[in-house]
């Protein structure tokens, strides 16, 4: 795959299943009956909308661009909280994008159903952490087949479940 490019879809999957991102990246498409996958874009869809803009900026797609107490804060609008630190790594991954550009931003993770917030800031061992990942999930991606899959806590909720494990 000459032309794949590290998105921060990949950093969110790459710290739930790495085998997903391969699923993902060859496309395999995952069920789009999926309840979970339904629930959440009609999250996005209506939260957040009235005073959020969504920008393409690289090979990123930031959910809420805005400017608070004079700092540039970008905005990740997640369903739940369930997935956290996959959420604060896909973040980081835009503000280190913005970053390799000359704009420094702050980032902010939102959970409207949950009327939560969390701040991300971006520093020089998530720098390092994200290098690693944008090299692991190139070989990952490059390997001739996928890992085999293997039971995880996320995988009852996944939407590949059934083509992994049916
Ligand atoms: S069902 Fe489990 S092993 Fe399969 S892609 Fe999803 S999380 Fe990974």
């Amino acid at each position: 795959m000459d032309e794949f490019s590290v998105s921060g879809t990949y950093i969110w999957y790459y710290c739930i299943c790495k085998r997903e991102v391969r699923l993902l990246a060859h496309g395999i498409e995952a069920d789009q009956q999926d309840e979970n996958m339904q629930m959440g874009n009609a999250v996005h869809e209506t939260a957040y909308r009235r005073d959020s803009k969504e920008i393409e900026f690289g090979h990123s797609k930031f959910d809420v661009i805005t400017k608070e107490n004079g700092k540039l804060l970008v905005g990740e609008i997640k369903k739940s909280s369930r997935f956290m630190e996959s959420a604060r790594m896909q973040l980081l991954f835009y503000l280190k994008e913005l970053e390799e550009k000359g704009i420094h931003a702050e980032g902010a993770l939102l959970f409207p159903e949950e009327k939560k917030r969390e701040t991300v800031v971006l520093d020089d061992n998530s720098r390092k952490s994200l290098e690693a990942m944008v090299e692991d999930i190139k070989n990952i991606v490059n390997k001739e087949y996928p890992s085999l899959p293997f039971w995880n806590k996320y995988c009852k909720k996944c939407a590949y479940a059934e083509f992994c494990w049916a």
